[in-house]
């Protein structure tokens, strides 16, 4: 069952989003090589607390940090640790947080000082990808609208859309009903309605689809070592289209 918020929870829900936005600001502005992905996820959780929210990824299935960090090939469920982010590489961070019961979720890729320009590509292709399939989290539209759109957008950039992982319903928890894959056909599945909230997350490698769990059981790579971008906002559909809770732009 798809849950559809109360304006109660819709504004909860913005309160989350707005907190999770603000961390992800925080985090880009303190990016740059020679910092750590630990340093990295003590500074998002201790604005996390500031913020009176609580971290969502925390102990979540047992995972031991505030945000996923996810460099280069890891395409997502990165553990923050002491490796230094060097000049030239790329880091996807994922943050969710909840704020009086409602979670936000959210993720973007970073460069790392100067990068090349495929590694640019990645993640503007990535990022149009999210925006193709926002356009698409309205009421008039239905579920598999969403990951069609992101799939045509990728591929006509030829890129890869990860199959294996896939955004989520978030509303009390962060995982709710449907799943929002990123790929398929169109006008498929439950059609969207005003109320429902998504986390909507892109996965795009720069080489092929299939991905790999390393032996930490939780680091996702590419099998073939290509780059991987991870774009997601967390989006609450309206009657009229829908609001980007996670924004950044909007701060
Ligand atoms: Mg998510």
């Amino acid at each position: 069952m798809i849950v559809i918020k109360s304006s109660h929870e819709h504004q909860l829900m913005q309160r989350a989003g707005r907190i999770v936005a603000t961390v992800l600001c925080e985090l880009e502005s303190a990016i740059r090589p020679g910092v750590t992905t630990k340093e990295l996820d003590e500074l998002a959780e201790t604005t996390i607390y500031k913020l009176n929210a609580i971290p969502a990824f925390k102990g979540y299935g047992g995972f031991p940090a505030s945000i996923c960090a996810s460099v280069n090939e890891e395409v997502v469920h990165g553990i923050p640790s002491q490796r230094v982010l060097q000049e030239g590489d790329i880091i996807s961070i994922d943050v969710g947080a909840f704020y009086e019961g409602y979670c936000g979720d959210a993720a973007r890729t970073f460069p790392v000082g100067e990068i090349s320009p495929t590694a640019l590509e990645l993640l503007q292709v990535t990022k149009e990808a999210l925006y193709q399939g926002i356009a698409m989290a309205k009421a008039t539209c239905r579920l598999s609208d969403i990951g069609h759109a992101i799939q045509t957008h990728v591929e006509a950039n030829g890129l890869a859309v990860v199959r294996q992982y896939v955004g989520h319903g978030i509303g009390r928890k962060m995982h709710e009903e449907p799943q929002v894959p990123n790929f398929g056909l169109p006008g498929r599945g439950p059609r969207l309605k005003a109320g429902m909230a998504l986390a909507i997350e892109p996965m795009v490698n720069a080489g092929q689809f299939p991905v790999k769990v390393l032996s930490d059981n939780w680091t996702v790579v590419t099998q073939d070592g290509s780059l991987s971008a991870h774009f997601e906002d967390t989006v609450f559909i309206t009657e009229d289209g829908n609001e980007v809770l996670t924004a950044q732009e909007e701060l």
